[in-house]
């Protein structure tokens, strides 16, 4: 029995199919609709039979309950209520390129980053890879492709609520299914996969998907700082941590993306720059700053635009290559795991 449709792969299919009783040929045809997120009811050129007998199976379903649209940007924040009612969130920005969708890939985070919304109640559970597929295709269902487009969404960072690589065997998954040609068929290039840092899980990370950028937040140019923000950081060291970056960046010869969000009296002095150069020497890198968006349970301040311009320029003089993320979607809740704390709250306040 499969564990759900959404993430099923085609020799699974035809394997379920046989046992079912049912011709090999109705693979390919189920599984086109399965990965363009239909279920088994909406199936329309399979019979009723079969869609029945598909129906009694887990689908790793996600569906778009509450949308907010940033009145600065295009920048759009989904809620998804998975099937067990469990609620995580996405976000998806434009830009010249094409459309990112940052997906989740947990309810909730055990990780405990201080500057992080999802993680205020823990994790609650992971994601299955089907879930996480959901995620991309309720996103493409419900925006038509524009005419000149062939899809949607053409890149996704995973970036939401979670982290990905607490959930590997999942996001694994999710990658060999989102990149396959009869799964999302979405570039490898076009796909980055966000950790706060699991050092053994980024060397396996290298092995077992090389060809997908590694985001890495440091967000602190030494283990002191990094430990009053994020509590990772007391599990693996920089001296661990920095070293695992290389090795994917070596290997992949891709280059490894570091996250530093700028807080305000905190991380965005200029002796940080030049602590965060020193660091960062003879790395295939870039660094991407992003001015924090203020989380109000924590009272973290990001620092201004104008600071964040000066940190990155400080940092290309030192020879780490550097820019200034914008800030999308401020005014609609737009770091991860504010909407869905909002969500859950209003719940909460009504007696749901
Ligand atoms: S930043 Fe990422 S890893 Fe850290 S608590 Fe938030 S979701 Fe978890």
């Amino acid at each position: 029995m499969p564990a759900e449709l959404a993430s099923i792969e085609y020799d699974e299919l035809k394997a379920l199919l046989a046992e079912l009783g049912e011709p090999a040929f109705r693979a390919k045809q189920v599984l086109s609709w399965l990965a363009r997120g239909y279920r088994p009811d909406e199936m329309t050129n399979i019979p009723l039979s079969l869609r029945e007998k598909l129906s009694a199976y887990p689908f790793g379903g996600a569906e778009i309950i509450d949308e907010r649209r940033s009145q600065k940007d295009d920048t759009l924040k989904f809620l998804f209520k998975l099937d067990d009612g469990n609620i995580v969130e996405g976000v998806l920005m434009s830009y010249s390129y094409g459309k990112t969708l940052c997906i989740s890939s947990q309810v909730g985070c055990r990780m405990g980053c201080a500057f992080c919304a999802s993680t205020l109640n823990g994790k609650v559970r992971d994601l299955t890879a089907g879930e996480m597929l959901s995620e991309v295709t309720a996103v493409e269902r419900h925006i038509p492709t524009a005419a000149d487009k062939k899809r949607t969404v053409t890149n996704i960072v995973m970036m939401g609520c979670g982290e990905p690589l607490d959930n590997y065997d999942n996001t694994i998954k999710f990658l060999k299914r989102a990149t396959a040609a009869d799964g999302l068929g979405i570039s490898p290039r076009n796909i980055s996969v966000s950790t706060c840092g699991i050092v053994p899980r980024i060397y396996s990370f290298t092995e077992d998907a090389p060809h997908i950028t590694l985001c890495i937040s440091l967000h602190a140019p030494n283990d002191e700082l990094r430990r009053k923000t994020m509590p990772i950081a007391n599990a693996y060291s920089l001296s661990e941590l920095i070293p695992a970056a290389k090795h994917y960046a070596d290997v992949t010869g891709r280059r490894v993306i570091f996250e530093y969000a700028l807080i305000e009296g905190v991380n965005s002095s200029d002796d940080d720059a030049h602590e965060l150069a020193k660091l960062l020497r003879g790395i295939n890198c870039h660094v991407n700053l992003i001015p924090l968006n203020s989380v109000k349970e924590r009272s973290l301040n990001g620092v201004t635009r104008g600071r964040a311009a000066q940190f990155a320029a400080l940092l290309e003089r030192l020879h780490v290559s550097a820019t200034v993320r914008r800030e999308l979607g401020t005014d609609i809740d737009g770091a991860c795991g504010q909407l869905r704390n909002k969500h859950i709250g209003s719940q909460k306040e009504e007696g749901v």
